[in-house]
């Protein structure tokens, strides 16, 4: 099952063990079940550590369990975990065995803390870069929390429980039966969701912390990026960002990362975090911004969990988001239908009818990953050409499964009241009205920066973008903005580095250059 290199890695890994582990199989039939077997005895041949038993009893078949022998497992994996949930399935194996979490000593005792029986299930397709993060976060509460169980469904090989729960995005996490959330969530913003109480606790310790000479409110490339060049002048740096990598965890593969040929981007989000964390900076992440208030001095960022942050300096590397279409339907139908990732959500429309919304590269790109899945492909563009570069464009008029449509206006997405069942699109050449019935729409018509919260404190273009001059300070003095979010053109993760790193310079210069109000003293003095 494991080719020799794999097997090679993983003995290595399986050396940091500290405790035995067992592997309890509920196996069937069926050639997956066989598959997973041939995993499982790999896994057992490569340490004395780990045992392997095929008495389980889960209701779903195949799986298999991962806990200490003599121990009721709480790790569990419907499916085989390949694909990226293969690095699941290797933390859930070193963890339950005693290595260690890198995680904070207060998240584990937050998680210690939780009180209650929590049974998650959380279905995934393997080819979604966004689930791995969901299952690893409640296998690693089941490991250290015995309320809590995780069981990770491949949605793939169970489709009819995934038609029966309407399951039409993942990932789609279900606590005791009941739908606890949709799409991926850090561990942090699963414990606040589970712990009420946590997000009150966090809010005053973050109320209480001194002020910062540079806050970053983004973790972006452009907020890392920021952060690193700031910290890296010994001052007291902090980031605030909801969602720790920002765009960069919905890339699959990226390829004009300058000098690396390619990586992937929840890889390329984890070596940003890491390298940040590299010199002490204080990350605050699972927390949103909602408010800029300037002035005399400090800044205050107001967040939406109650806090107030303060700083000397505040640098906006808030990114963008997908833009939707603002049709009707389309709320109601997200996640039931409506979708932004066709990484993640394509293999759930597996020979299903699917339109894009979008002719340029990103929408070209969407078309043809998804008819290698499903069944029929429509592309609607509202212009009366595609956008997308001529080599896409040649590759998906190869495709017999897709169908592009042109001057199409998307004016409604149509449903059962469970699930999308069409969607209705006007000719801008002729004004008639046409109907497309299908499953599910990829929405791929470009960002949004996510300034909303800034309008009326700092300008903002037409388009809603932060106005930077070129040492990227904004109309506010002291606030320094980079990246996705601001006037500066072309959307890509080495110009947000660039701009992030220029931000932190500026922001240092300006630093250099303000008496501190109280004092009277410089940062110099200060960091001297
Ligand atoms: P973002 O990456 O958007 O980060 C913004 C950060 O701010 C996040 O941490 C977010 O959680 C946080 N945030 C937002 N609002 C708030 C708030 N109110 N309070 C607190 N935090 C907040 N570029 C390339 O160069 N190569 C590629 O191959 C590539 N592929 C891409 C594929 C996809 C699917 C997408 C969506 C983008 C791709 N890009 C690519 C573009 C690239 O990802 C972006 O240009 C880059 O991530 C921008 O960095 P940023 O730091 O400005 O913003």
């Amino acid at each position: 099952m494991l080719d020799t290199n794999i097997k090679t890695q993983l003995a290595a890994y399986l050396e940091k063990l500290q405790q035995p582990i067992e592997l309890v199989a509920t196996p069937d039939g069926s050639d997956a079940s066989r598959r997973m077997r041939e995993l499982l005895a790999d896994i057992a041949a490569l340490s004395p550590k780990v045992s392997v038993r095929e008495d389980g009893q889960a209701e779903r078949r195949p799986s298999f369990s991962v806990g200490r022998p003599g121990e009721a497992p709480r790790i569990h994996f419907a499916g085989l975990p390949m694909g990226h949930e293969f690095t699941s399935l290797i933390l859930a194996l070193l963890q339950s065995g005693g290595h260690p979490p890198k995680i904070d000593a207060a998240l584990v005792e937050q998680i210690r803390g939780i009180r209650g029986r929590f049974r998650f299930e959380t279905f995934i397709s393997l080819s979604c870069h966004n689930c791995p993060d969901v299952v690893q976060a409640l296998n690693l509460m089941a490991v250290l929390n015995p309320g809590v169980e995780a069981t990770m469904v491949d949605g793939a090989l169970f489709q009819e429980e995934v038609e029966a729960r309407g399951i039409m995005a993942v990932p789609a996490v279900f606590v005791n039966g009941e739908p606890f959330g949709q799409g991926r969530m850090t561990l942090e913003e699963i414990l606040a969701k589970l712990d009420t109480g946590a997000a009150a606790k966090a809010a005053e310790a973050l109320d209480a912390k001194a002020p910062f000479d540079v806050l970053v409110v983004g973790g972006g490339p452009a907020g890392s990026a920021a952060a690193i060049y700031a910290a890296r002048k010994g001052i007291r740096t902090g980031v605030v960002a909801e969602r720790f990598g920002g765009q960069v965890l919905d890339t699959l593969a990226i390829e004009n990362f300058i000098s690396v040929k390619r990586t992937e981007g929840p890889q390329l989000a984890a070596a940003l975090e890491s390298h940040v964390r590299e010199y002490g900076v204080d990350i605050m992440p699972a927390q949103r911004a909602q408010a800029l208030v300037p002035g005399d001095g400090l800044h205050e960022v107001r967040l939406a969990g109650g806090a107030t942050l303060k700083a000397k300096t505040v640098i906006l590397a808030p990114g963008a988001r997908w833009r939707e279409m603002n049709v009707p339907g389309e709320k109601e139908y997200k996640a039931k239908g409506v979708c932004f990732c066709p990484h993640c959500d394509g293999p759930l429309f597996r020979g299903k009818r699917v339109a894009v919304i979008g002719g340029g590269n990103s929408g070209v790109e969407a078309a043809i990953d998804l008819a290698g899945i499903v069944a029929h492909v429509t592309l609607l563009e509202f212009d009366s050409k595609l956008r997308a570069d001529a080599v896409l464009q040649e590759k998906l008029a190869s495709l017999s499964n897709v169908t592009v449509i042109k001057s199409a206006q998307t004016t409604e997405v149509s449903g059962d009241g469970q699930k999308v069942t069409g969607l209705a699109y006007t000719d801008r050449n002729t004004g008639e009205s046409h109907r497309i019935d299908l499953e599910g729409i990829f929405v791929q018509i470009g960002l949004l920066p996510n300034t909303d919260w800034l309008k009326g404190t700092l300008n903002l273009s037409r388009f809603g973008e932060i106005e930077v001059d070129a040492r990227g300070e904004t109309s506010l003095p002291g606030v320094f903005a980079a990246g996705d979010a601001t006037t500066v053109p072309y959307k890509q993760i080495v110009i947000a580095l660039g701009e992030g790193a220029k931000a932190g310079l500026s922001a240092f210069d300006h630093l250099i250059r303000s008496p501190a109000p109280e004092k009277r003293t410089s940062v110099v003095d200060q960091i001297a």
